[in-house]
């Protein structure tokens, strides 16, 4: 066999391993099939379904851009100015220009930019505030705490002691007096304010009331609402918490990463909890993304967008508890749904089920006092595809339509295909 043999097929990186690499679009798709599928499909899922799951969105391409920037290729511990590495003059403006503009944004005294997600983030805070096996008092997982909430399969669970406060049995509501005799009881060293679930606004006053008389810390976990807070359609924490944390990726609609918020006076202590307590070098390339992700956030259209995001969550649960869903709290003030199906005649699983069949993607959750779980949606991603009133009613009708026992699926499917077409994420 001539020693040639082959050469002419083989990919230009096996064949030069050094070489410098082209500008190449298609280069994925040659040198990896499998995984370019998987891109492919992917993005087929998010077009022709609906991305009903309430943490999720779809980033602008701008966005996007930046997550696939050659600044993922830069080392950059520590912070602009103080790095332990060379070359990081770009990573610095992209690091000062995200920290500045998440300040304007939120108007906190300082941000840190660098924790490479929500848990990250809440992790820091109490690396920042608290000691292995101090007392923290945070909503109850059943009830819509977080995992870093004090679950036993979780950090926090494992190092600090976790007291749990509920919602009421009636209204579903956080009750604030429960809160309150709990912080008197047990003197927490910290007060954790957030939900992944709850659908109201919570009153960050009352909050800080609660652990000023406590003399507890008051950490908000704002992952969720943070987008909506953004947009002027959500209450702000950064007033009343010590420590904000909150993901970029959600109605925020960033990078997939962390923000903590925080005033002057803890800024050097949060910021030294990122690094170089829990976490190594910073994601450059996410760091720049989030800087997008805030300059698109102070836009006007952002807050028409946000105000819009709630207007359809609002009309979605009130055609739902029409058809017969069992709402949590009877609505929402954001954009987040929690409801219980049973009423319809399915538990939560099995309607997640039928309603992925039919295309419409949810979660499940837990139900605070009934049986089983229930199910959580949100209109982040839909309405960032411009869907409005029109679809939200179609959407609630389509998921009653989903559930009901032995539902002609394919007709579904073909819906929701349908509707889904008819407003491309990111365009034709
Ligand atoms: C989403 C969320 C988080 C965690 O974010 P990750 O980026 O998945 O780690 C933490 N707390 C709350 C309340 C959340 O909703």
């Amino acid at each position: 066999m001539p020693l040639t043999a082959g050469v002419d097929e083989a990919p230009a990186t096996e064949e030069a391993p050094g070489a410098p690499y082209g500008p190449d679009a298609g280069a994925l798709r040659r040198q990896d099939p499998e995984i370019a599928d998987v891109l492919d499909g992917e993005a087929r899922r998010q077009e022709d379904s609906l991305q009903l799951v309430a943490a999720e969105n779809f980033t602008s391409p701008a966005v996007l851009a930046a997550l696939g920037s050659r600044l993922a290729n830069k080392y950059a511990e520590g912070y602009p100015g103080r790095r332990h590495h060379g070359g990081c003059e770009y990573a610095d403006t992209a690091e000062r220009l995200a920290v500045e503009r998440a300040c304007a944004l939120f108007g906190a005294d300082h941000a840190n930019v660098q924790a490479h997600s929500g848990s990250s983030a809440v992790l820091a805070a109490y690396a920042a505030l608290l000691r292995p096996g101090d007392t923290v008092l945070a909503m109850g997982l059943a009830h819509g705490g977080h995992l870093t909430h004090g679950s036993p399969v979780n950090f926090s669970g494992r190092w600090f002691d976790f007291v749990p406060y509920g919602v009421d049995a009636e209204s579903g509501l956080v009750d604030l007096h429960q809160v309150r005799a709990l912080a008197r009881q047990h003197r927490p060293r910290a007060i954790v304010c957030g939900s992944i679930s709850y659908p109201r606004h919570l009153d960050y006053a009352e909050f800080r009331d609660i652990a000023d008389e406590a003399g507890a810390a008051l950490i908000v976990d704002a992952a969720h609402p943070i987008g909506l807070v953004a947009g002027g359609a959500a209450p702000s924490p950064v007033p009343y918490a010590d420590v904000v944390c909150a993901t970029t990726h959600k109605v925020l609609r960033g990078p997939r990463g962390g923000l903590l918020l925080c005033g002057d006076e803890l800024a050097e202590r949060i910021d030294r909890a990122v690094f170089p307590f829990t976490q190594g070098g910073a994601q450059m390339h996410t760091v720049a993304a989030k800087a997008v992700a805030f300059r698109e956030a102070a836009t006007p259209a952002f807050r028409t967008y946000a105000h819009q995001v709630v207007a359809n969550a609002r009309l979605l649960a009130e055609r739902l508890a029409a058809l017969g869903f069992a709402v949590t709290t009877g609505g929402t003030d954001t954009h987040l749904i929690t409801a219980d199906p049973a009423p319809l005649g399915v538990d939560g699983r099995t309607a997640r089920a039928r309603l992925a069949a039919a295309g419409m993607v949810v979660d499940t959750c837990a139900l605070p006092y009934g049986d089983g779980r229930g199910i959580r949606f949100g209109t982040a991603a839909v309405t960032t595809q411009g869907m409005g009133a029109a679809e939200m009613e179609q959407v609630a009708g389509l998921f009653a339509q989903a559930l009901r026992e032995g539902a002609e699926t394919g007709a579904v499917r073909a819906a929701v295909r349908e509707l889904a077409g008819r407003f491309p994420p990111y365009g034709r």
